[in-house]
């Protein structure tokens, strides 16, 4: 007994071994996903039933049985439904139709409509020379509703082909192609059963395009890649999924070779996939994202982690910062969710915590960070930020012999915005160094246009941001600037702290030495905030210590402040540098800063940071 089932039944292993790829593969779970699975399901029904169809007709030559034709009429039905899928699976991408109940009614009931006409209207079954086939109203039903379907996704292809990810477009278009094809091919040979194996063919193609496992997958640490993420986070809102999660921020440069930081990625991946019912993706650079079930979130399992990553990997330390996310309603969309890593991203650099819960209250904290962003990005484009400047007095010479130039800036409303605000902001978004550009320029036309030398005024103290002395070209761009203003080196002292001196120490004191070379003289700021170590002025070419307002505040308060201070003094002064005590604000404040041998004084006794106006005019009644 011959049967033309060959065809058929190469589709059906096409289709077996594909469908062992997509069940043991990784997936994060997309809805495309899914309807995938659907096609390949339905395409696996229709294709039995052809075959089983093709059975009975030749099992029942020339007579076929109920059995037979209802397997038959199945077949049609089945045929429609493949297409249904198909035409569901390319809306999934079209953002209009992915939630539309309207297109899905319409779809469905069309369907529907053509399988009731395929299930009710007259059928005829041929068995030639070992070929069944079927034809008559109910085939011809199937073969109005089948490519009515595949026309439709076709031109949904086309209609909104700029919604559509261009991979997913063209492999649903080769896929339809063939379809049509067959349709035609078969439609005119009814005995060539060609579409269940073209089918099977357009499956591949889109499993090679679009569905295989590569696709969501970083290739060299296998967890889901960073561009899959967002997908996914948007595929989660859309379903109005609370979810749970983790940004594992790693610092950007290791001192190992990239096959070991490649190693050391794996390791962490293969640590991070262990833990279960945790989704793991790649974030940028080597960070990793990890989303969560929000019913199997605990702040302890996020401990967890944090405790082995603060352990060594293949013996490296690496410095990792993880910002827990406990719920995802903290934020609006799925935007949101990459605006809160962003932020942390920049943040975490230099953020001595290492586990950062991001609850209410760092959210709100977040948001107004984001508020003095803009506004210190639209002050420095709108020429609003300025200078103020706080006279600094020397004991010995009874006058002003210097001033500080502080920041500012005029918000729009006409309010000033204090650099306690905005300097962290400033800093942590590397817009300090723009706006240490913009005083030291302001202080440069400000020296300038004003003769100050004139009034007793000896030099200008201008802060240096960490940032800044980190700069390799600092010293080049500060000579560049005092020529273009036509300024002596000599009028300017840089203020820098500690903190600069640290972190990159080599960088720093080499633009330190140039600058003192070419005649500018420093200031150590910040002199008794958190551990200042005599050793680093040692080492500095700096020719003046500020004592923070914390410490001199101490000094009234506390006796063994006042006994280090004392000696800390000396010992300064044994160095050849001087010292200005800074947040003086009492007479007898200053007596006794005179009487330990400080040599100048700048605080508010004298006055507070003034604009220039009045400064100006503060030196004309004081010196
Ligand atoms: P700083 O450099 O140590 O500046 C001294 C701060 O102490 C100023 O605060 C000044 O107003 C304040 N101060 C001085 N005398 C007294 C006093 O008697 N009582 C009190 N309560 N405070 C006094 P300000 O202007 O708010 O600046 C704060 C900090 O912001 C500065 O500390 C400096 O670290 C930073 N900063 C200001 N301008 C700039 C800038 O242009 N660039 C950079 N990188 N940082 C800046
Ligand atoms: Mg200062
Ligand atoms: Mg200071």
């Amino acid at each position: 007994m011959l049967m033309n089932i060959q065809v058929q039944c190469c589709g059906l292993f096409i289709l077996c071994v594909l469908f062992i790829f997509h069940i043991t593969r990784e997936t994060v779970g997309f809805r495309s996903t899914k309807l995938y699975s659907r096609v390949i399901l339905a395409n696996f029904t229709c294709l039995i039933l052809d075959i089983l169809s093709i059975i009975l007709i030749s099992v029942h030559q020339g007579a076929p049985s109920f059995g037979t034709v209802l397997v038959a009429r199945l077949y049609l039905v089945s045929l429609i439904v493949v297409f249904l899928f198909g035409y569901l699976y390319t809306c999934n991408d079209i953002h209009v139709l992915q939630r539309s109940r309207l297109s899905l009614a319409l779809a469905i009931g069309f369907a529907a409509i053509g399988s009731l006409l395929a299930m009710l209207l007259p059928i005829s079954i041929e068995y030639e020379e070992g070929r069944a086939y079927t034809y008559g109203p109910a085939v011809n039903a199937t073969f109005f509703a089948a490519p009515a379907f595949i026309l439709g996704t076709i031109l949904l292809t086309i209609v909104f082909r700029r919604q559509m990810n261009p991979h997913r477009k063209a492999a649903i278009r080769i896929w339809m192609g063939l379809e049509l094809t067959a349709g035609v091919i078969q439609f005119i040979f009814p005995e060539l059963l060609l579409i269940g194996f073209v089918t099977s063919i357009g499956i591949m193609i889109l499993f090679m395009e679009l569905e295989n496992p590569e696709s969501e997958m970083d290739r060299t640490i296998n967890v889901f890649s960073s561009h899959v993420m967002l997908d996914y986070i948007r595929q989660l809102y859309e379903n109005n999924r609370e979810f749970s999660g983790a940004f594992i921020i790693n610092a950007s440069e290791w001192k190992v070779s990239r096959a070991e930081e490649e190693a050391i990625m794996m390791e962490m991946a293969a640590f991070l996939k262990q833990i279960p019912r945790i989704k793991v993706f790649r974030g940028a650079g080597n960070d990793f994202a990890l989303i969560i079930p929000s019913k199997f979130y605990s702040d302890d399992m996020i401990r967890e982690i944090y405790e082995r990553f603060i352990l060594t990997w293949l013996g490296y330390e690496i410095h990792s910062t993880i910002i827990a996310i406990p719920t995802s309603r903290i934020a609006q969309s799925p935007e949101e969710v990459t605006m809160f890593y962003q932020y942390f991203r920049t943040k975490s650099l230099d953020s001595a915590e290492r586990l950062i819960f991001f609850d209410e209250q760092e959210h709100a904290r977040m948001q107004k960070a984001k508020l003095i962003q803009q506004e210190i990005i639209s002050a420095l484009d709108e020429d609003r930020v300025n200078v103020y400047y706080q006279p600094i007095y020397s004991i010995q010479k009874g006058r002003f012999v210097s001033a500080e130039a502080l920041a500012r800036i005029n918000r729009a409303d006409g309010s000033l915005m204090m650099p306690g605000e905005f300097i962290p902001v400033a800093e942590s978004t590397g817009l300090v160094e723009a706006i240490g550009a913009r005083v030291l320029e302001k202080v440069c036309a400000m020296l300038r246009d004003h003769p100050i030398t004139g009034l007793g005024i000896e030099y200008i103290e201008v802060n240096l941001s960490v940032a800044q002395c980190e700069n390799r070209w600092l010293a080049d761009d500060i000579e560049q600037l005092t020529k273009k203003y036509n300024i002596p080196p000599r009028l300017l002292n840089l203020e820098i702290t500690e903190t600069s001196a640290i972190r990159f120490r080599d960088i720093v004191i080499s633009n330190m030495e140039k600058l003192t070379q070419s005649g500018f003289s420093f200031s150590l700021d910040d002199f008794g905030t958190g551990e200042s170590n005599l050793n680093y002025i040692v080492h500095m070419p700096v020719h003046i210590v500020k004592f923070d307002r914390s410490m001199t505040q101490d000094y009234f308060k506390n006796e063994r402040t006042k006994l280090v201070m004392d000696s800390v003094v000396s010992m300064i002064h044994n160095m050849n540098l001087k010292i200005v005590a800074e947040g003086i604000e009492e007479k007898y404040q200053v007596e006794s800063m005179a009487a330990i041998g400080v040599d100048y004084i700048q605080g508010y006794y004298y006055s507070k940071p003034i604009p220039l106006v009045d400064f100006l005019s503060f030196l004309h009644e004081h010196n």
